[in-house]
């Protein structure tokens, strides 16, 4: 076994001596003494480059060289097989078999690091690791049950979804480059762009198509630097077509990294190619990043994802009940989970799952009783802030009217200060925004709000018979 390695060593030296002779002593240092031979089969050497851009640099620069010196240390018939050292979770290495000198045409050379998309992706090596290669397959990291066939469409995503379909037909080629998408959490921002992700692959299978969440992308780049190998990370994300980054606010004052951020933009916008952002706010609300990637975030589309009104939720209801194979929840109680829970879509997710696990676990039918208790359980304080359907009922039933009244086109007075009592308790009561609350107040604009709130604030101060009808409702918004 000794006298094997000492085989290994003694051959891989050879081959350095005559390196060494013919390349500057820098280029030796940076190149060739981080290489370790790792074995050697007839005339087949094995050695281990640190990374794939080293592999590449390597072959790119000093193929001949290497060449020479396998030949004349282990004739005509020498070879060279690389290990290149990869980082995965097993902090494994995977070997580079093909490159048989004097055969393999380096630039034709084919790379079997080929992560396959269907396999477990625990086992793909981390790919933000493997630069340098040109046509390698990187694992998209996309999720597969997150796509459009279960993306329910509303008045709150349309446009989003529409140009998210317009750039998986076409990538980098429309008018929305990069497409920003942006809503409060749990409005589907991770779910619309990797359907957008996953579309494009469908269409565009020879595309490359990366996902990663901006603290992936954050991580990725410190070990890049504390490891000296920011080119390698540059270079890597240079190689896709499209890229996603998820949650970019956390890339909020990490002035390093928008940096890089600026240069990956800069380069994907040149060659036409497909950057997808999401953020919980608008380019013209997000904080901590700097101007020149502010204006760049907005030369494309930025959408934004709204709480989907009533309709959509029933509908987004129904799908997730579908999904986890549930039919035979009424109507009633459907109805019941589109009332109580509206800010948030991932909300309605806990609670449907709640509810399931407490119907199985108990044997219990699933009624509307079970579904409040579950709410009221575990769905998080949010679905006890006051819903702006509910203030709607209250104020209609405070006043004796119905909420359709709330609809209708009538300008009648008493309608009108109806409709502005409960834009003001809305506002009063809910994280909604002013143009949320006028959408779900018979689709008025934000305008509309204010000047309603303003009414009711002044009548409140100077009406006293007013402000007592006010209080009153109050009380009982108070106690639900
Ligand atoms: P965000 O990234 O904005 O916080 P997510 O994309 O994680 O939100 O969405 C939260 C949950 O709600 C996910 O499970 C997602 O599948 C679901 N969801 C959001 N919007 C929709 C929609 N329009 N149709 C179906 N499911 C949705
Ligand atoms: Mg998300």
């Amino acid at each position: 076994m000794k006298e094997k390695n000492d085989d290994v060593q003694a051959v891989w030296n050879a081959c350095l001596e005559m390196i060494k002779d013919n390349i500057p002593e820098r280029s030796f240092n940076t190149w060739f003494s981080p290489i370790k031979p790792m074995g050697l089969r007839g005339q087949v050497l094995t050695i281990q480059v640190p990374s794939q851009y080293y592999l590449e640099y390597i072959e790119g620069n000093y193929w001949q060289l290497l060449k020479a010196a396998i030949h004349k240390v282990l004739g005509t018939e020498g070879k060279l097989e690389y290990n290149v050292l990869i980082t995965n979770t097993k902090g494994g290495t995977i070997t580079v078999p093909p490159s048989s000198i004097g055969k393999v045409d380096v630039q034709n050379r084919h790379f079997p690091i080929m992560v396959d998309e269907n396999t477990n992706p625990k086992e793909i090596p981390n790919p933000f690791i493997l630069p340098g290669l040109k046509k390698l397959n990187i694992h998209s990291q996309l999720n597969k049950d997150l796509g459009f066939e279960n993306f329910i469409e509303g008045e709150c995503n349309r446009l989003a979804r529409a140009a998210g379909f317009a750039i998986a037909e076409q990538p980098g080629k429309t008018a929305f480059n990069p497409l920003f998408i942006y809503s409060s959490v749990g409005l589907g921002k991770t779910h619309l762009a990797n359907a957008i992700g996953l579309e494009t692959k469908m269409k565009n299978p020879e595309m490359t198509v990366l996902y990663v969440d901006a603290e992936t992308f954050l991580r990725q780049y410190v070990e890049a630097a504390r490891g000296n190998n920011i080119n390698d990370f540059i270079h890597f994300y240079q190689m896709l077509d499209m890229l996603i980054i998820d949650d970019i606010q956390f890339l909020s004052g990490k002035t390093k990294t928008q940096d890089i951020l600026f240069h990956i933009f800069n380069s994907f916008h040149q060659k036409s190619k497909q950057i997808i952002l999401t953020a919980d706010k608008s380019p013209a609300e997000i904080v901590g990043f700097e101007q020149r990637l502010l204006s760049r975030f907005r030369w494309g589309l930025a959408a934004d994802l709204q709480v989907p009104d009533k309709e959509t939720r029933i509908k987004i209801i129904r799908s997730k009940l579908y999904n986890n194979g549930i039919e035979f929840i009424t109507e009633e109680v459907v109805e019941y989970l589109a009332t109580r829970i509206v800010t948030n879509v991932r909300e309605i997710e806990g609670a449907i799952i709640s509810i399931l696990a407490q119907s199985s676990l108990n044997k219990k039918k699933i009624t509307v009783e079970l579904a409040r208790q579950m709410i009221d359980k575990f769905v998080s304080n949010t679905t006890h802030d006051i819903s702006i359907d509910y203030i709607q009922k209250v104020v209609c039933d405070y006043n004796k009217t119905n909420v359709s009244t709330l609809f209708s086109l009538s300008r009648k007075r008493d309608v009108v200060l109806i409709r502005q009592i409960s834009m003001y308790f809305s506002k009063k009561y809910t994280k909604f925004s002013l143009a949320q609350i006028g959408l779900q107040c018979g689709n008025k604009d934000h305008a509309t709000v204010l000047h309603a709130c303003r009414t009711v604030e002044n009548l409140i101060k100077t009406n006293p018979d007013f402000r007592e009808k006010m209080e009153e409702i109050d009380v009982i918004l108070k106690s639900s």
